[in-house]
Order: C-alpha cells, then sequence, then structure tokens
C-alpha cells in the first residue's frame, strides 16, 4: 500500500489538529521509511517474486524489523512515548501511536502472506494485491477521503499553504498511478535508496503545516 498510508495521515488532522501534518505523514509512513534503511544496511531483504499478480511483484523475503505486528506495536508506542514526553497530551500520543499502527493494518489486507507477526513467526496477509480492480479501487477511496477530510479540517494561510498541498497530493497520486501502470522491476537493486525518497514525503507534509492552520468551528 502506498497513497492509503498517507490517506491516514491527512485523516488524522481532523481529531488531532494539535498534531503537525510531517509528523503524521511521518507516522502512518514509518513503517516503509525505515524499511530502505534496514535494506541498505542489509538487515532486511527484498527480491522478486517469478510469478506474481500485477500489484504484487516484490518478494517480501524479510522486513521483520519494519513490517512484523511485533515491531509495529514497538514502533506505535515509541512513537507515542516521545510524543507523550514533547506534548503531555495522552490523547494525542495515543492517536499518533494507532496512525503508526494502522500501517500495519493496512498492509494485511492488502499484502500477500509475507508479514510476519513476529522476527520468525507466522506470516499473514489477506492478499487483497490478487485483484488488481479492488486494491486500486480501495487505495483511491482512501486517498480521496483522506483529502476531503483534510481540506475540511484545515484552511491555508496563504497561496503556499494551498498549492503546495494540491503538489503534494498531485505527486502521490502520480507515483502510485506509476507504480500501478508501469513495468514490473526485473531486480531489487538499489531499490532501498529509491525507496529512501519517500522521506521526502513527511518534510514537505511539515512544510505545507507551516502554511495551513486548523478550520475554526463552522467555518
Ligand atoms: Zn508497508
Amino acid at each position: 500500500m502506498l497513497i492509503g498510508h498517507s490517506a491516514v495521515a491527512l485523516a488524522a488532522k481532523k481529531p488531532a489538529p494539535e498534531i503537525g501534518l510531517g509528523t503524521l505523514l511521518l507516522a502512518a509512513n514509518w513503517l516503509d521509511l525505515i524499511w530502505p534503511v534496514f535494506l541498505i544496511l542489509g538487515i532486511e531483504q527484498v527480491g522478486v517474486l517469478a510469478d506474481h499478480p500485477a500489484m504484487a511483484p516484490l518478494d517480501f523475503a524479510y522486513y521483520p524489523f519494519s513490517h512484523s505486528l511485533l515491531f509495529a506495536v514497538l514502533w506505535s508506542l515509541i512513537f507515542a512515548s516521545v510524543h507523550w514526553m514533547r506534548s503531555r497530551s495522552a490523547r494525542n500520543a495515543v492517536l499518533l501511536g494507532l496512525v503508526v499502527l494502522s500501517h500495519w493494518g493496512l498492509d494485511l489486507v492488502v499484502h500477500l502472506p509475507d508479514l510476519p507477526l513476529a522476527p520468525g513467526g507466522m506470516k499473514v496477509g489477506l492478499g487483497l494485491w490478487r485483484s488488481t480492480a479492488a486494491s486500486v479501487a480501495l487505495e483511491l477511496a482512501l486517498f480521496a477521503a483522506g483529502i476531503l477530510i483534510y481540506l475540511r479540517a484545515t484552511r491555508a494561510r496563504d497561496g503556499i499553504g494551498r498549492w503546495s498541498f494540491w503538489g503534494l497530493a498531485a505527486v502521490l497520486l502520480a507515483v502510485y498511478l506509476a507504480n500501478v501502470l508501469g513495468p514490473a522491476p526485473s531486480s531489487t537493486a538499489g531499490l532501498g535508496w529509491i525507496a529512501l525518497a519517500f522521506w521526502l514525503v513527511p518534510l514537505w507534509g511539515w512544510w505545507i503545516g507551516r502554511h495551513r492552520r486548523a478550520a475554526l468551528p463552522g467555518e
């Protein structure tokens, strides 16, 4: 799953307007942001599946530290603890932790059974990726809902606040469509370095957040 995670971050702005968009995007995408770091360090492994559904060309052979349920819970607790120490808001800390954990829940829906419950443990995945139509429909619906909720919960302070947001939405959509429509990768060499570019998303979100504000009640 790609843009569906960012959709959760956008939607979370409504229940948690005090949390910055950059932080929410960092949390929702966290498992995919640390995955390339672990790949580059040689701690996790990815390959190409020989015979695969169009939406699932990658063989997530070993990624327990970024994508096991146990580690997703641990990362979620770390995000919640750090946020609580900085903001002293237990409610927002719990919400942010849930945003981190939502990543694993959404991945569970689409992935083939390659998500470990714990390192070395049973692997699960409901495999929606077997149907291109269903997975694209789900992801686009999530993304559209996230954008709508975010636009209702916030207002642009200036032109940058308006266009930086639509710029990010357009780039995310373009990357997703390129992924869906483009050819499957023939090798995963260098994939970690390419995937590192996704760190631009929370940075972009931080920039957007500085130029938007929470909508007032009834606004
Ligand atoms: Zn993921």
